[in-house]
Formats: C-alpha cells, structure tokens, sequence
C-alpha cells in the first residue's frame, strides 16, 4: 500500500478530511458537520471520529498513514501547536490541539492556518501555479489570507501573518468580530454585505429586499439575486461591495507586489457581480501604475485540504533527510 497523509481541515461549519498520496491524488474524503456550539469536547471528538471514518471508508489502515496535517482557524500558537482563540469555535482557549491527535493516532501532526493552507494548495495545484509571489483571499462569512513566496507560506513571526480581513480601512468603522473597528472584514465580507442591507431595510430604504425575507434572515445571496432583478438598493450594495474588495486588493498589491491575487470563498460564486467594480477600485488605489492581475481561485474547498497535505508530505520528508 502506497503511504497516505491525512489532511483535515476545520472549519466553523464543517469538518473536511481526506487521505492523499505523495503525488498530490486524492484517495478518500470524509466531511461532517462541526456543530461548533457543542464545544471543544464534542468537536474534538468529531475530528478524531471523522479520520478513523475516512481510513475505513478508504480501505486505509492507520499503518498506511505517516503523517496528519490540520488547518485550523487562526489565531494559532503554531510553535506550541495551540489554537489560541479562533472566533468561531467558541469557547477554545489555547486548546493543545496537536498534542491531542498526536495522542490519538500516534503519528506526527503539522499544524497551519487554514487560510495559509489553502493559499499554498491554490498555488501548488489550482490557479496560482507557476506563479513565485502569490497571494490567497478568501471572502466567505469572514476573510482570510495568505502570502507564498517562491513555494513558502510567509508566516511572521508568530505564524499569523496576512490576516488581510482585519486591515483597518476606516479608523472609526463599524466593529468587526475581533473587536477592533473599521476592519476589512466589516465592510467586505458576505457578512458585512449582509448587515449593510439589513441596516438599509430597517432604514426604511426602499427595496424588494424588505419583501423578499424577514429582515433579520436577509442574507449576502438575497442581495445578489435582488441585485440581479434590477432592485436600485441591492446593485448600490454590490457596488460597494466591489469597491471595498477593491481597496482590500489595492492595499495588498501596493504591501506585496504580487505577481497574481486569487480569491476563494462563497462570495465569488458571484464574481461577475462585482469583478469590474473591484477591479477599478483596485486600479485607482495602485501606488505603481502596474496592472494587477486577480482572478477566482480554482480549487474551492480542495484548496485547503491539498494545502496541509503537502506540508504534513514536506515534514515527513524533512525527518527523513534528518
Ligand atoms: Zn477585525
């Protein structure tokens, strides 16, 4: 049997792991619901439950794996292999993490920010290949980031680096769920999307979006399908949208010089919404004159898994050489 790493990834909402070989193929995945308000306890629990059902769902035994791979949400002590505080596992308190599945399964466990993880799998295999300065964002509930420079993840110092969503773009800004105000994050996000046309309806603006839901479910997604019906406050909001995610890629471009930016997550299902937008945005913030190139991230949520699979494959090739 040719050796596998085990990647997980954990997200809020659910738990993805699979088993992939050293060439990058994916044999087996297995993916459950976190139920994060449950706790730390039952969470833990689930990953360690969703590996063993991976291994024999893929006719894999825990012999057949060298190494596990976990991208986890930041903030991360990665040097102590704690997750320190992530916003959404409530709850977690520099939870030693790496220690417990090294406990469980015996085996050497790598632990990355997610975000990181999924930069570097969108580099290796999806739509930043070849490309030597690369940056990852994801725009989903929150956002996310990470920089891959000539193949390495740019980590900092303590391993938290490119935490693009909470880049401060207006000093008295709403406050984001880091508690700091103005963030990114807060106005770009499907979240922050979301609660500006809440905040529009119960202003009384008026809009088909009052009619289409219960205000307090109004979601990212009824802005866009109302937008697209030609509802004057919903395309006001996909404007803006683009706009913000603009300056987010004009902030990055003018930090890094990236050869590309890709973006992932849930808001670029609907891309051509607001890519001129933000384009143009991006294009009148740019400190050189360069253009700068930004496409849709092609890998979804693989991006993620393939990314902590090739440095769970990196550590165990470095043991060997040691
Ligand atoms: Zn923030």
């Amino acid at each position: 049997m040719d050796k596998h790493v085990i990647g997980i990834d954990l997200g809020g909402t659910k738990i993805a792991t699979c088993a992939i070989d050293k060439l990058g193929n994916i044999r087996g995945r297995k993916i459950v619901p976190t139920l994060a308000s449950k706790g730390q306890d039952v969470v833990i629990s689930r990953i360690i439950q969703c590996v063993y059902d991976l291994l024999n769902e893929s006719n894999l035994n825990i012999d057949d794996v060298t190494a596990i791979g976990l991208a986890a949400p930041g903030p991360l002590d990665i040097k102590n292999g704690l997750m320190t505080n992530p916003p959404n596992l409530p709850g977690w308190k520099d939870v030693p993490i790496v220690k417990i599945l090294q406990h469980e399964f015996k085996l050497p466990v790598v632990l990355e920010n997610d975000a990181n993880s999924a930069a570097l799998g969108e580099n290796l295999y999806g739509s930043g290949q070849g490309v030597d300065y690369f940056i990852y964002m994801t725009v989903s509930t929150g956002i996310g980031g990470g920089v891959v420079i000539n193949n390495r993840i740019l980590r900092g110092s303590t391993g938290n680096a490119a935490e693009f969503g909470h880049m401060v773009i207006n000093f008295e800004g709403p406050i984001c769920g880091c508690k700091n105000k103005g963030c990114f994050e807060a106005y770009a996000s499907g979240t922050a999307l979301a609660r500006f046309a809440r905040q529009g309806v119960i202003e009384g603006r008026k809009s088909i979006l009052a009619d289409m839901i219960d205000v307090e479910e109004l979601k990212a997604e009824h802005v866009f399908s109302a937008a697209k019906k030609g509802d004057d406050f919903a395309m006001e909001l996909v404007r803006n949208e683009g706009s913000y995610l603009g300056i987010g890629i004009a902030n990055m471009a003018n930090a890094f010089d990236p050869e590309l930016i890709a973006i992932g997550g849930g808001l670029t299902r609907q891309w051509d919404m607001f890519y001129h937008q933000m384009m143009n945005t991006a294009k009148t913030r740019l400190f050189a004159s360069k253009d700068i190139q930004v496409v849709k991230a092609s890998l979804d949520s693989d991006a993620g898994l393939l990314g902590i699979a090739k440095l769970a494959w990196d550590f165990v090739d470095n043991s060997l050489k040691r």
